[in-house]
């Protein structure tokens, strides 16, 4: 996984182009982009509460099939609220979840099995890009050496090359959209 600060950049960068906003304004549909955008990762929590935090993770979790039942879980919510948009609602939702799943074959993996479950439910395979843009994450794989194996030198490392691969695109993205003709 690249860190928060990486799939929040990306989670951000989707908003900017769905929204068409650069104003922060609205933050709280800001923030419903980076927890979608971050989602996935919440499969940590019942590695946590057993002792093992890795445990669960790049399981079905991170997916095509699970970011499709996230999509489906927006529009039926909104169904259930009696608002519209439900295809846009849902390609956003699925475009923020799938993305983090993408960024994640991207890392490098250190221990097998290696990247993601991408296509389940219509394969279980792990997969992982050949290419590797991602140094990997230093976590330790007991509950209670995890959080502090976050703060490893390492993982700096790898929030210095998320900001530097993502922190252009969004400056590209708001230089775009402030200079939009009709903007206010
Ligand atoms: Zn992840």
């Amino acid at each position: 996984m690249p860190l928060p600060v990486g799939h929040s950049l990306a989670g951000y960068l989707i908003y900017l182009g769905a929204e068409g906003e650069v104003s922060l304004r609205r933050w709280k549909i800001v923030l419903l982009y980076l927890f979608c955008a971050n989602l996935p990762d919440l499969d940590f929590l019942p590695g946590l509460l057993v002792g093992l935090p890795n445990r669960y993770h790049h399981g079905v979790s991170h997916s095509l099939g699970l970011a499709i039942l996230a999509g489906l879980a927006v529009v039926f919510y909104r169904l259930w609220l009696g608002k519209g948009k439900l295809l846009r609602s849902f390609s956003i939702t699925f475009g923020l979840y799938f993305g983090h799943v993408l960024l994640d074959c991207l890392i490098a993996d250190t221990s097998p099995p290696y990247g993601v479950q991408l296509l389940w439910p219509l394969s279980s395979r792990y997969i992982i890009s050949p290419i590797l843009i991602f140094p990997t994450v230093y976590k330790a794989n007991t509950s209670g050496a995890f959080l502090a194996s976050l703060l490893h030198p390492g993982n700096l490392k790898l929030i210095g090359v998320e900001l530097l691969y993502f922190l252009p695109l969004v400056a590209a993205a708001q230089f775009v959209l402030r200079r939009r003709p009709g903007r206010l």
